[in-house]
């Protein structure tokens, strides 16, 4: 018989898993609305040229990581699976006019990503992401709390064991000369870099910081640090960010080898990390764009955001304080004769807003009982004969292990009280 698996790059969550993902996913949307961010959910699927646009054909993602299908088989044209939600959210809000309603907007994200990438751990094809986006301002003071928001959600699931990373990449006015100065820095020593780093010279230099091959990052920490060429404008704006960091008491290092992986950043750049989680130790990271917006149809408002990896950030908890959901009771069948009251109480006590199961299987009372045990049930509602007979119900807590028999309507009295 042919057995199934699953793609490779996916993972299945399986139902033991869930309680710390509703966990992750409770602590992300009250911080966000706590911070005024609304959320927005733009498609799983956009144009492929929205991607080009507004990713950059030079990054590893737009180059090599797409999954693309043909939007119809006449066509020439193509959908591509968001391999991140910068894109989307922007047309969304771009394609909805909500820029005519209010020049500023802070929305948020969660959802899905699809990126054709080589699985390793940390690394999937189908992984999990959360972000904002806050458009309509050029004030450090909103770089800043994108962080504060991050921070906020990684200590509201139990994580602080992270590092925060900011550099600034400068704007179209200072970036040139400081770009101008790395290549002039790596010069005769290009052929000491990985393949990777020589293609990137000509099309981005500045990945060459990021590059992961050690002897890569050995030659780059020799390389000018664009701190030493920012305009006045983008320098002030980058101190201002660092105040801003300490007034939110948020610890940071400055750090020239951020420089992430998409074409779009101006100014401020960030990254969160943590060690525990091995080689692919990025949780998350973001920056200001002020260019996409206008370039994709949008005002000249200035516009910063980040995205986090819900799976690494699950990877990283080493415990997670997570309580574990009590069903209220499990109706214990003593006896094939009482099936049909067992479900008639069971919906009974359903309606009144209580939750709990009950055997579908012909189970033993044994089996049953056991059942009840591990799903660690507040109360077992026996019925069997004598109790059909009688109408009644044998309620037992098992906290204390205290038994009565009562009325269908006491036990629901009962079994909602001691919640
Ligand atoms: P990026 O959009 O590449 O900056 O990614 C933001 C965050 O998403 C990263 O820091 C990771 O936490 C997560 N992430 C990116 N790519 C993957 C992937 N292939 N598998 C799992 N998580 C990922």
């Amino acid at each position: 018989m042919t057995t199934y698996k699953r793609p490779e790059g996916t993972d299945d969550i399986l139902p033991e898993q869930i309680p710390l993902w509703v966990r992750l996913e409770a602590v992300m949307r009250e911080s966000f609305v706590r911070y005024g961010y609304a959320e927005i959910r733009p498609p799983m699927f956009e144009d492929t040229k929205l991607f080009y646009k507004a990713s950059g054909d030079t990054t590893d993602v737009v180059e090599k990581q797409m999954f693309t299908v043909p939007s119809r088989s006449d066509s020439e044209d193509s959908y591509t699976f968001r391999p991140e939600l910068t894109p989307g959210t922007l047309r969304a809000l771009i394609q909805n006019g909500l820029f005519n309603q209010r020049s500023m907007w802070k929305v948020f994200y969660y959802g899905p990503m699809f990126r054709y990438e080589k699985p390793q751990k940390g690394r999937s094809r189908q992984f999990t992401q959360f972000g904002v986006e806050a458009v309509g301002s050029k004030d450090p003071l909103i770089d800043v709390e994108t962080m504060a928001v991050f921070a906020d959600i990684l200590r509201g699931v139990g994580l602080t064991e992270y590092a925060l990373r900011v550099n600034t990449l400068g704007c179209a006015t200072c970036r040139g000369g400081y770009r101008d100065a790395v290549k002039a820095a790596v010069g005769e020593s290009l052929k000491d870099y990985c393949e990777n780093c020589r293609r990137r010279f000509d099309r981005n230099v500045f990945r060459i910081f990021d590059c992961k091959v050690e002897r890569c990052s050995l030659l780059a920490e020799k390389l000018p640090a664009i701190t030493d060429h920012v305009c006045p404008e983008c320098k002030s704006h980058f101190e201002k960010v660092q105040a801003g960091l300490r007034i939110a008491k948020l610890d940071f290092a400055v750090d020239k080898r951020i420089v992430r992986g998409l074409d779009y950043y101006t100014r401020t750049v960030y990254e969160f990390s943590s060690q525990a989680i091995g080689a692919q130790n990025a949780l998350g990271g973001g920056g200001r764009y002020d260019p996409l917006v206008p370039q994709m149809g949008g005002p000249d408002v200035g516009a910063v955001g980040f995205a986090a990896g819900a799976e690494r950030i699950l990877l990283a908890l080493k415990s997670l304080d997570v309580d574990v959901v009590r069903p209220d009771f499990f109706i214990v069948s003593a006896g094939n004769d009482a099936r049909e009251a067992c479900f008639k109480t069971a919906q009974e006590l359903r309606a009144a807003g209580l939750s709990g199961d009950l055997d579908f299987e012909g189970k033993s009372i044994k089996a049953q009982m056991r059942r009840a045990n591990d799903l660690k049930a507040r109360f077992t509602v026996i019925i069997g004969g004598d109790e059909l007979a009688k109408g009644v119900v044998n309620v037992k807590n098992m906290e204390d292990g205290a038994q009565t028999t009562v009325t269908p309507s006491e036990a629901r009295e009962i079994i909602g009280r001691k919640r």
